[in-house]
């Protein structure tokens, strides 16, 4: 085999990887969003509790293999992009991300821009994909329901008591398998540009794999989770103002759908941002 045939073969292998071939089906209908990873169950933590100080470990400064060049043209279109239309068209335009190929829509956001909070989510599923919407599925119910009981929610006009939403991925990843990290270091520049545009004054990081992605750690979600954090884009060039905004974690919802016993712990990371908000947030610019 030539060395030319030997690299079609592997592309064609990645495509179908990428298609989502590796995802196992059974001949019986079930529940896709229920199976998404995430990371594994941690102990009940007691309402009291105070979250744990655990140690952050920051990601290995190193990009990963292969992407450079697409990251670099990744951070031009978003960098270049000064309102959240653009930022929407700049995504749509990048052909760096395979994801594209196999996705129905672009998923951008959902809520009220103007609403000081903004959630970040992983990557939208089947349901998002087909409304080119994030969190609509099984999950966003669930969400809504939780973000209900701190009297948020996305539908209100007024943005106090609104909230803004997106995902890491604007693109569905087939058979809602984990975002692969070369599709999260090239989708990062566009959400740190989304959340430079959008200027929240609280970010709430929905699941592991956000709450990773933009606070550069390799740390697990259950001792990231329950605490303040400080969010700072870290892409050279998405950002010259020095915008930084408090960030708490969370699990997911799809997590909790597996692990209801877990929805205590998301009942004291809302109550922790109601204190937030009821102590005052500075006012949107
Ligand atoms: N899960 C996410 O993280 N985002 C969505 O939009 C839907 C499900």
């Amino acid at each position: 085999m030539t060395a030319t045939e030997r690299q079609a073969l592997i592309a064609a292998l990645q495509w179908h990887i990428d298609a989502g071939a590796e995802d196992a089906f059974s001949d019986e209908p079930f529940d896709v969003i229920a199976l998404r990873r995430e990371d594994p169950p941690s102990p009940m933590i007691p309402l009291k509790q105070e979250p744990s100080s655990a140690v952050i470990t920051p990601m290995a400064a190193r990009p990963v293999e292969g992407t450079a060049t697409l990251r670099t043209e990744a951070i031009k279109l978003a960098a270049a992009a000064n309102t959240l239309d653009e930022l929407k068209a700049a995504i749509a335009s990048f052909e760096g991300i395979g994801l594209k190929q196999t996705a129905t829509n672009l998923v951008f956001c959902d809520g009220n821009p103007e609403a000081p909070i903004m959630l970040v989510g992983e990557a939208p599923g089947a349901d998002e994909d087909a409304q080119g919407k994030p969190f609509v599925g099984v999950s966003g119910q669930l969400l809504d329901r939780i973000l209900k009981t701190i009297n948020l929610d996305r539908k209100e006009s007024d943005p106090a008591r609104s909230i803004y939403i997106s995902n890491i991925l604007n693109w569905r990843p087939p058979g809602n398998r984990t975002p692969t990290p070369a599709e999260v270091e090239l989708s990062l520049p566009f959400i740190e540009r989304h959340i430079v545009l959008a200027k929240p004054k609280l970010l709430i990081l929905c699941g592991g794999v956000s709450a990773k992605a933009l606070l550069n750690t390799e740390t697990g979600i259950s001792k990231l989770r329950g605490r303040w954090h400080d969010f700072r884009p870290r892409t050279p060039g998405i950002d010259s103002t020095g915008f930084s905004v408090p960030a708490i974690a969370t699990y997911h919802p799809s997590y909790l759908l597996r692990t209801p016993g877990q929805k205590r712990a998301v009942w004291h990371d809302m109550l922790n941002i109601q204190e937030k908000l009821r102590t005052g947030l500075e006012s949107k610019t």
